[in-house]
């Protein structure tokens, strides 16, 4: 994964969204098995925000635990680190949950009004 990239993708997404509206938090929900290293896209979220309206902004991530669902004896387990085997021994497992990434909220700065 090139996290680089993909936060700057994250940025242009968002501020399409937002049509150029400065914004204040982008909140993000990052699977830990999605491959995607939560602290690198906190460390180049600063880099690929300066200059545009999501500048300053502060980023929020959730992260989503992995979990394994065993397709011999069909326990749900969390994913430990490493490979994906059930505690039975098993390693004909399938990811249920901890490969997301997605934009799960974003906070626009209101615009001081005269009211
Ligand atoms: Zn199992």
């Amino acid at each position: 994964m090139h996290e680089l990239a993909l936060t700057e993708s994250l940025v242009e997404q968002v501020a399409e969204h937002t049509a150029g509206r400065r914004v204040s938090a982008v909140h993000l929900r990052v699977g830990l098995l999605s491959g995607v290293v939560p602290e690198a896209i906190e460390f180049c979220f600063d880099v690929a925000a300066s200059g545009g309206p999501l500048e300053g902004a502060t980023l929020v991530i959730e992260r989503v635990p992995g979990r394994l669902g065993c397709r011999t004896c069909g326990l749900e387990s969390a994913a430990a680190d490493g490979l994906p085997v059930c505690p039975c021994g098993s390693a004909d497992v399938e990811v249920v949950a901890g490969r997301e990434l997605t934009l799960t909220r974003v906070e626009v700065l209101r615009e001081p009004s005269c009211a």
